[in-house]
């Protein structure tokens, strides 16, 4: 199989109980809840993305014959820091990530010695092997990946409450407020729904606040 990357590279996890872990982020291209062009928005499952995942001429982006070139890939651009130190870590993100990862890029990754974070939209399961996998439901669409490390919901969502996800069997719940023109507004109302829920917790994107990728 090959692979189809948008972007890929260094920086530090920016949300989540990651969040400041020096990481390799993979972007896949494609997501199965928009096809991520303008005019299909209005009708897609997911309306409210604010992330180009299409095609792979990001940065570091391309398309990748084999598990082990993209793996390589991944551990050339961890050379990108320093000091060898920590873990490595890369982050699969997208689009949605599930709809490319598989047996043998998780054992190639692996060989390369690194630790493997997911975000998903949780419509598809996790295959075994990923060590940290973090959902975030989205309307419209059917949660199969119940369980993992952390639930992040992006708050509001009239469709998605969070008392829908509680029950879960997730390490950490984290209401993460929607970006965008009301985007103080939504944080003002995760910041209450966590004083009076304390199951939940707040999820900033702290990379977009200091200004890293
Ligand atoms: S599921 Fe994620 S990647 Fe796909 S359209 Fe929604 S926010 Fe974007």
């Amino acid at each position: 199989m090959s692979y189809a990357v948008k972007e890929m590279f260094v920086t530090l996890q920016g949300e989540g109980a990651q969040t400041g872990r020096a990481s390799v982020f993979c972007r896949f291209a494609g997501c199965n809840l928009w096809s991520g062009r303008e005019q299909d928005r209005a009708t897609a499952a997911c309306t409210f993305c604010d992330t180009d995942f299409i095609g792979t001429n990001g940065e570091g982006g391309g398309r990748f014959d084999t598990a082990e070139a993209l793996a390589a890939t991944i551990a050339a651009c961890w050379t990108g820091i320093a000091d060898e130190s920590g873990r490595r870590y890369v982050v699969f993100t997208g689009g949605e990530p599930l709809l490319q990862i598989d047996d043998a890029l998780i054992a190639a990754v692996k060989a390369q010695g690194f630790e493997i974070a997911v975000e998903t939209n949780g419509t598809i399961a996790a295959p075994a092997g990923i060590d940290w996998v973090c959902v975030s439901p989205k309307p419209s669409s059917t949660l199969v990946q119940t369980d993992g490390a952390e639930l992040k919901l992006i708050y509001p969502q009239p469709d998605l409450p969070p008392e829908l996800f509680e029950k879960l069997s997730f390490r950490h719940f984290w209401l993460q407020p929607m970006d965008g023109p009301d985007r103080i507004a939504n944080t003002q109302a995760a910041v209450a729904y966590c004083l009076r829920h304390p199951r939940w917790r707040l999820s900033l994107q702290t990379h977009k606040l200091i200004g890293i990728p």
